[in-house]
């Protein structure tokens, strides 16, 4: 069960109050991880909690512990019954029907802030159901403005959010006034869009993705991503209350959104300061702490002997802004040096409260990269041999959560049905393979939730491996980002389905591709599979380049098997061109192989029959066949 795919929609509750939606609903719960709720006449139903009374009373109790809930009951009924309960879109939870027989699912309600038409996607595309989807930017592949910065973790902010999101429903334009965060999004907007990158942008309908806070008449909404670093100084024992306060005026004063905060820094000194550590805790902001050797070495505008001969670093907070500011800003590059720096817009500001003792200093740096603040997720997923129906629902259920789809070209084309609305895809030619493990990794470092796909299964010749490795050349420590991997059908497996049961027995797999193996360590492995009579599949039979690898393949099979050995030679299996041809051993050489191929060829037992390539297991010998 891959229920971590529905951790974000956790805790989930499922109603049903017959039987047939029960037996419909039990398989969602397990995979959503969902409570079944029914009534006591369904009492006797395995894995379930009974209720007693009134459902409509049950539901006001689970109402508000419950982020996410699931009925098996009319779409009228759900209706009149959750009526009564709802408040705001932006508190409600995600409201889903399922039919009975479970051939559709139905996002309700909630369905942009309170995630019910992701949940539905998810839900249907496990279940093999239709999903029934009503927003409107779900029809022109737009990302809801509601959740626009969610993959970024952007707060959002003040603002006519009817208004501008109705100007898009409609198709008006948009001006899209963007200060800070990252410009990721714009790149996968689809061909027709109602954005307008100008600046100024008139008085046109607004999206204002900015750190800053100001009033304004327009219809405009406000993203706020978090790309301020707050550094603080402060005396020993300094209130919580009169840092908070100097945070709010110095936010107030340089005209700045508190929502835009992505954490305070300081010194590790302070690690312990009470009022700082309560306030972090309260505000969920994270809290920062450095060495002063760390500190010391950081450029800043107003450093202080003073302060360097009591603490051992010239500036605190203006040199804590700008240093954990600067790692954020290089976190999503290969070479940090390549990142845009980070700027100190506040210098240190010092304020005090006639009324108490205690001082504190407060700097702002700003980061070109914002802190999502979002635990990543990286999944490797096989996409299958080709067509959709041969990948798993679980595959395609992670590729429709993924933020950012990664993967070949080809195979993105092959799972372009399952990419939704606002999905980051990133395609990369053949041969950055590396490149492309350590983009998806920075991606889920960032927080992001990451889907990288390699055809047949990630972790056989995929790319589930290289990103493996390289997650340990990071000294990654197992838990961020979560890895989890799909599997998928290997192409030896599909192959093998197109022309019988030649894989019946023990077999290996043999890739003749030398471009990450030394040629002499191939042969011998086909040396040791020939002599050891396996099933052999080889996988990278031929490329342009590359032709006398299979005739030598076919040498060292000959040394060890008959001429009439059965091969089969099959190309792009389950897909449009796919093309099988069922030869022997000794006339392999006569057949057209190429790169999208897998050779299959027999052991010494291996036969055919009416054009079924069989490999015995060995039951019509055994004592008990008669
Ligand atoms: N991860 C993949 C293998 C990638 S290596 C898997 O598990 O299937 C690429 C090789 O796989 C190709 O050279 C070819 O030998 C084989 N291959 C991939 N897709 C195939 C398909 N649809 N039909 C036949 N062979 C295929």
């Amino acid at each position: 069960m891959s229920q971590s795919l529905f951790e974000p929609f956790q805790p989930l509750v499922a109603i049903a109050t017959t039987p047939q939606a029960a037996t419909t609903l039990q398989p969602i719960c397990q995979l959503t991880g969902a409570i079944l709720w029914v009534p006591e006449t369904l009492a006797d139903q395995a894995n379930v909690q009974v209720y007693s009374g009134s459902l409509r009373d049950h539901l006001a109790t689970l109402w508000p512990q419950h982020r996410g809930f699931i009925f098996g009951l009319a779409t009228g009924a759900v209706v009149r019954l959750i009526a009564p309960l709802l408040e705001h879109k932006s508190q409600d939870p995600a409201v889903l029907v399922v039919e009975e027989q479970g051939q559709s699912v139905i996002s309700l309600c909630s369905g942009h802030l309170g995630h019910a038409d992701q949940l539905t996607r998810l839900i249907a595309s496990q279940i093999g159901a239709t999903s029934i989807i009503t927003g409107t930017s779900t029809r022109s592949q737009l990302p809801s403005l509601d959740l626009l910065g969610q993959p970024f973790g952007w707060q959002r902010g003040a603002g006519d959010w009817n208004q501008v999101s109705g100007a898009i429903a409609r198709q008006q334009s948009v001006a899209v006034v963007q200060e800070s965060g990252s410009k990721l999004w714009q790149a996968h907007l689809p061909a027709e869009h109602p954005f307008v990158f100008a600046d100024p942008p008139g008085d046109a309908p607004q999206v204002c993705i900015t750190h800053r806070a100001a009033a304004s008449d327009l219809p405009i909404v406000r993203w706020h991503p978090r790309v301020l670093w707050v550094g603080i100084g402060c005396e020993r024992g300094t209130s919580r209350a009169l840092i908070e306060q100097g945070i709010e005026q110095v936010f107030r004063e340089f005209g700045l959104a508190m929502d835009a905060i992505a954490s305070i820094t300081t010194l590790d000194l302070k690690a312990d300061e009470a009022g700082l550590l309560e306030l972090c805790q309260d505000r969920n902001w994270p809290l920062q702490c450095f060495a002063p050797e760390v500190l010391r070495g950081v450029e800043v505008p107003t450093p202080s002997e003073i302060v360097a001969a009591e603490v051992g670093t010239p500036s605190v907070a203006e040199a804590a802004a700008l240093y954990a500011a600067q790692v954020q800003a290089g976190s999503l590059e290969a070479e940090s040096l390549k990142a845009e720096p980070a700027t100190l817009i506040v210098p240190k500001q010092i304020i005090r409260n006639a009324e108490e003792a205690g001082a504190a200093t407060v700097a702002i740096a700003l980061s070109p990269l914002e802190f999502t603040g979002r635990q990543g997720r990286l999944y490797l997923v096989g996409t299958g041999p080709g067509s959709l129906d041969q990948m798993t629902p679980a595959a395609q259920t992670a590729i429709v959560q993924a933020d950012a789809v990664i993967g070949y070209s080809l195979y993105m084309d092959l799972v372009q049905s399952r990419l939704r609305p606002g999905q980051m895809i990133e395609t990369y030619p053949i041969t950055q393979e590396r490149q492309r493990a350590q983009r998806a990794i920075a991606l889920a470092n960032w927080g992001l939730t990451v889907a990288m796909i390699s055809s047949g299964d990630a972790g056989i010749y995929g790319m589930a491996g290289l990103v493996l490795e390289e997650l340990e050349l990071q000294n990654w420590d197992g838990r961020a980002p979560a890895v989890e991997i799909f599997p998928g059908v290997s192409a030896l497996q599909a192959a093998a389905s197109r022309v019988g049961t030649p894989l019946m027995h023990d077999f290996c797999a043999i890739s003749l591709s030398d471009r990450l193996t030394p040629w002499e360590v191939i042969e011998k492995r086909l040396q040791a599979a020939a002599a050891a009579d396996f099933v052999t599949a080889l996988y990278n039979p031929r490329s342009q380049l590359r032709v006398e690898q299979l005739t030598i393949a076919q040498t060292i099979m000959l040394e060890h098997r008959d001429p009439n050995t059965p091969v089969a030679v099959v190309r792009s299996a389950y897909r449009e061109d796919e093309a099988t041809q069922l030869t022997t051993l000794g006339q392999l050489h006569t057949v057209t192989v190429d790169m999208l191929t897998t050779v299959l060829i027999g052991n010494g037992s291996t036969h055919t029959y009416q054009n079924w390539m069989i490999t015995p297991r060995g039951y019509l010998n055994s004592p008990q066949a008669s």
